[in-house]
This record gives structure tokens, C-alpha cells and sequence, in this order.
């Protein structure tokens, strides 16, 4: 099943989102789908809140076809280095603006065996890691951009966020 992707102006993205407490068949039942709307919208991630879903856990291929589900992480940066990479989201369509973060990280989660897995990453999957964690936190990659980024991005931020409230009542 693909999901409907929540945009920019939608409430759930600015939640924290709540720890997987089991992995049961709903849990993997929606990871799936989530898979699945990755690659249909040919994201190289998404995270629950993007779907509406308030709950700690991701998805990811970083276009090697490897998918990882993360469920519950913790990042941890292992370097003050900072990496620039160019970043985009689902759920902010159309920009696309430079953002610093960390260039190592080691990632703690459970995958969907229910097993504890840790890696240390610093290559593109870090940074897509890091930007699906942020999802978790109600943080956005456009929360990231340094203030010129900023102000040459916040009419059209402020159009889709109208955009969306609009979409979101009609729905209601
Ligand atoms: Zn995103």
C-alpha cells in the first residue's frame, strides 16, 4: 500500500515521535508500506511521522538497493567534522538547499528481527540517516539551512504550509 506523504505545514511532522514498544505484524505491516512509498516517490528514505504515523522508526536505500528499517535509533556523532551535502525531502517538494551535519555517526537501532544492530557510517547513508532521525524529533532539514537558505526559502515554506492546512480541512 503507498501512503498519502504528509507536506510541510502538517502538524504530525513537528511531533516527537513515541518508541516502538513491540514489532508485531501492524509494526512490519507498515514498515512495508513504507518501503514501498519510498520507492515509489523514489525518496532514498522516509520516516513514520512523513506518513502520519507517530512512531519512532524509518526506512532507507541509499540507492545500492539495500534497504534498512530502523526502528527506535539513537545517533551518536563520532566526529566534530561537519559534511555539506545537498538535501531534499518528501514532505518539503521542491527544495532543495545545503545542509552541515556530522560526517561520521555510529547509529544504534532494533531492526525488525527485533535484534540490536550497530553501525558506524560515514558516507551518504549518515546523512540520510540523520535526516530521517531528525523526522523522529519533529525537525526538518529546512530547520537546518543557514539563514540565507532561510530567508530565500520562507515564502514558499510559508505557501505550502497554507497549502497544507488548506488540503488538511477539506480531508477533515
Ligand atoms: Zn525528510
Amino acid at each position: 500500500m503507498i501512503y498519502e506523504i504528509k507536506k510541510y505545514g502538517s502538524d504530525v511532522l513537528r511531533d516527537k515521535a513515541k518508541d516502538v514498544e513491540k514489532i508485531d505484524d501492524e509494526i512490519k505491516e507498515i514498515l512495508d508500506n513504507m518501503v514501498e512509498t519510498m520507492y515509489e516517490t523514489k525518496g532514498v528514505g522516509l520516516a513514520a511521522p512523513q506518513v502520519g504515523i507517530g512512531k519512532r522508526m524509518f526506512v532507507c536505500d541509499k540507492g545500492d538497493g539495500v534497504v534498512r528499517k530502523v526502528i527506535n535509533p539513537k545517533i551518536t556523532p563520532l566526529t566534530d567534522d561537519l559534511a555539506e551535502c545537498e538535501e531534499g525531502c518528501l514532505s518539503v517538494p521542491g527544495i532543495y538547499k545545503k545542509v552541515r551535519r556530522p560526517e561520521k555517526i555510529k547509529i544504534e537501532y532494533t531492526n525488525i528481527d527485533g535484534e540490536s544492530v550497530v553501525e558506524e557510517l560515514d558516507d551518504f547513508l549518515a546523512i540520510i540517516m540523520q535526516h530521517e532521525n531528525d523526522h523522529l524529533d519533529g525537525v526538518l532539514f529546512v530547520d537546518r539551512v543557514s539563514p540565507i537558505a532561510k530567508r530565500m526559502i520562507s515564502r514558499k515554506l510559508q505557501a505550502m504550509k497554507r497549502e497544507t492546512r488548506k488540503t488538511e480541512q477539506v480531508e477533515e
